[in-house]
Parts: structure tokens; sequence; C-alpha cells
């Protein structure tokens, strides 16, 4: 358990990687895995340091991506890739929250994150900065769509060889955004659970940098900026709720701990702050086992238009778990049609067009709230963590569509008078 000290600027806070189970430290390496109990490995950083030199100020004059965060993320140096990543808006969402019967409820909206719209541009502008300081020339992944996007165009931005991963099933748009940028695109006939396997023996055998597992530790640490930004946005308070997304369950773990690494330095006050997580039911091992009060999470085959969260062995399943019962939060999932309902109520409220992540995030906010769980006086941040436009598939045959005509005037006012009267028979059927 000896601590190998690795050359360091002044400027890096981040100090080693430290087994999330049994506590054995590793300098600064691709390595995820503890060699001693096979735990996963987290980064730890000099809490004093950044005490000392870190201030609300100093954040608020730094770059407007997740950078202004740098001193909280693993890398050495200042030599980052910043692709305008973070900083998304936080919203007020007053009208669903009137439709929920809440008063106070935030989106945050990383539907519109930069580039690849959708969260996975933080972990990934992480991942690859790291992976650029140990050396790496050639970054892949075991993707289930948006991580793919992410990787790819983040690769593309920085001049990295890229070869990722993914599922042959997923939706044209995942596939697509891709695709554009030009990397090798493996379709494995599997699901994802099946594609991280294959990777983790591709990760042995040729010397690449996986994002998500050789360099886990580095990217994870990305989405500690989605509780960073939320925290600052509030004007440096934390929530009292939040409700995210659960596919490996790191997300929400790290929306954790970058809201305890907040109070620890003194950037915000100390609060207790429910957590509660979102899956879909065809695929929701957490959400099982927090409901049967297991401490284990038992991997399922996914099947659920959810692709995005579609992870039947999840990861971090237990820490996900642990942090929703220590924080008097819930796990809850929902079946399919209310995952489109869901990506309809938000985008018909808030102008906020999501995939089915997002729908899926919307359905259990209002779940949760029909039962009592969430109080309408609680300040609530629901994270929207993707894109509708990537996964149109979803809500086909689900919406309106347009009236066509004439390019005359009385062709207009005939459809006009013809859609009224539809919504007025719609009206009337609700009534009834
Ligand atoms: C990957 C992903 C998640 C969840 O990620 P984990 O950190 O693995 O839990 C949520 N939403 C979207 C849109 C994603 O692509």
């Amino acid at each position: 358990m000896t601590l190998a000290t690795s050359p360091q600027t002044t400027a890096a806070t981040c100090e080693k990687l430290k087994c999330k189970e049994c506590g054995a430290e590793y300098e600064l390496q691709a390595k995820h895995v503890c060699e001693e109990c096979f735990g996963p490995l987290e980064v730890v950083y000099n809490y004093d340091t950044l005490r000392r030199t870190v201030t609300r100020e100093s954040i608020q004059k730094g770059p407007n991506s997740i950078w202004r965060y740098r001193p909280f993320l693993p890398v050495l140096t200042e030599n980052v890739i910043d692709v305008g990543t973070g900083m998304t808006p936080l919203v007020q969402a007053n009208r669903l929250a009137r439709r929920l019967g809440l008063k106070k409820l935030y989106i945050k909206n990383d539907a519109v994150n930069m580039p690849t719209l959708s969260f996975k541009d933080r972990v990934v502008s992480v991942a690859l900065s790291r992976a650029r300081e140990l050396g790496f020339s050639t970054v892949s992944c075991a993707s289930t769509g948006n991580l793919a996007n992410s990787t790819a165009a983040i690769a593309a931005h920085a001049g990295l060889d890229c070869c990722v991963f993914i599922p042959a099933d997923l939706e044209a748009g995942k596939v697509l955004g891709t695709l554009i940028y030009n990397p090798t695109v493996m379709a494995v006939e599997g699901n994802y659970d099946q594609v991280n396997r294959l990777c983790c023996e591709v990760a042995n055998t040729h010397g690449w940098g996986f994002v998500n597992i050789n360099l886990r530790p580095y990217y994870s640490e990305g989405s500690k900026t989605l509780g960073f930004e939320v925290a600052e946005q509030l004007g440096w308070q934390l929530p009292d709720h939040i409700v995210a997304p659960l596919a490996s369950g790191s997300l929400f773990t790290k929306i954790y701990k970058g809201f305890q690494e907040f109070v620890k330095v003194g950037l915000v006050d100390e609060k207790a702050v429910r957590f509660s997580g979102a899956q879909a039911d065809g695929c929701s091992p957490i959400a099982q086992a927090f409901k049967e009060e297991r401490d284990f999470v038992t991997p399922v085959k996914p099947n659920t238009i959810a692709k995005s969260i579609a992870i039947g062995n999840p990861a971090d399943g237990i820490y996900a778990l642990e942090i929703a019962r220590k924080t008097n939060g819930n796990i809850e999932s929902v079946n399919d049609a209310e995952i489109i309902e869901g990506i309809k109520l938000l985008a018909e409220t808030e102008g906020i067009f999501t995939e089915t992540a997002g729908g899926t995030t919307i359905a259990v906010l209002k779940k949760l709230v029909e039962a009592g769980k969430i109080d309408p006086e609680e300040t609530t941040v629901a994270y929207i963590t993707g894109n509708g436009l990537k996964t149109q598939e979803a809500v086909q045959g689900y919406i309106g569509e347009p009236l066509t005509i004439e390019p005359k005037l009385d062709s207009f006012e005939r459809a006009l008078e013809r859609s009224r009267t539809l919504d007025r028979l719609e009206w009337q059927q609700v009534l009834v």
C-alpha cells in the first residue's frame, strides 16, 4: 500500500487515487480497480489547499465552462480541453411546477450542453484532458449512445484517434451523431453490458484510454460539475431535493460528492439535500433493490425505450442506493408510456425537448410528488441530461401532425377552424 508520487505542477490539487472500499492508495495513473480488493478507485484532493486558494470570486472569474472548477477536477496541468462544456442553464420551471403541485422547481438543462447535447460532454472533457496528460493517443469507450457522441466529438477536437463501441440496436440519431466525427465505430451485436465486458478485454490487450473503464476515476469526476453549477446558480446554496436519472449510478453519486466538496471547503453552507433517482421499469435494478431494501443490486437484462440509461449491471449501483437511503430520498421507476408522457410534459410546459432519460426523470418526479415523497415547499432540481432530437423515434406516433394547407388564405382559415373544433372536441372528451 505504498503511495508512489507523480510529477505535479503547483497548480494541481488532486493527489492520488484511493480505493472506495479498502482505502488503498495509488498514484494518478490509468487504473480503475483496486489490486487489493477489486473496489473502485476515486480521486482524492488536498482539501486544505482548496480551502485556502479557492473562493467564490476566483471561480466566477474563471471560464464560462466546467473548467471554472478546475481545482476540483483531476488534471495536473492547465492545458485542458475546453470546448465550452458546462454552465448550462438552470431554469426556474414555474409552469411545470404548477402542473405538478410544486412551488420551487428548477430544471438543470444539459439537453443543451456542448458540444453534443448531453451531460456526457462533462465527463468526456475531463477524461480526455487527463488521457492527453497520461500520453494516450487513442481513446475509446463502451457507450449507450451519448458517450459515443461525446467521445468522438471531443477526440476530433483534440486530434486523438478514436474507436467507440455501441450496442448495434441504438437509435439512428445517436449512431449518426457519432459517425459524423469519423471515428471507428464498433456496433456490437449485444446489449450494453456485453459491450462493456468486451471493452474491458480490449482495454487489457490494447494500450487505449477507455474513458469509462481504465480512465473511469477521472471521467466520473466530471459529473461533480453538475453539483457545483447548481450550487453556484442557486446563489451559492444547495437545493433541498434533487432528482436525477440512474444508469451506472455514477452521475448520481458524483452530484453528491460535488455538493459535499463545496461544503467541505466553505463555498456553501451545509444542508441536508435529499437525493432521488430515476430508472425505467425495463431496466431498474437499482430501483428494485431500493424497494426490496436490499444492499446489493441484482443485474437485469434491459428492455426499455430509455436506451441511454439501460445498464443492467450498474457499476455504482450500491453507492447510489446508499446515498438515496442516507439522504432520505427515493429511487423509483416508470414504464415506457410514462416516459413518453414525461418527455411531452416537459416540452409543453417548459419548451425543453429531452430524450428518453429526461422523460424518465420527469415521470419519476411526477410519481414522487403524487406519492407525497417530495414536499411542495422543497426547492427541487430535476436534472435533464440529454436532448430529444437524438431519440425522435421514441415519440413518433405520440405527437400531433402538421396541418397541410394550400398557399391560400381561405385554406389557412378553414384549417384553423378545423383545428379549433378538434381542440374543443378534445376538451369535451377530457370533461366527460
Ligand atoms: C449516461 C447517461 C446518464 C447516466 O449516467 P450514469 O453516470 O452512468 O448513471 C443519464 N442520462 C443520459 C442522457 C446519459 O447519457
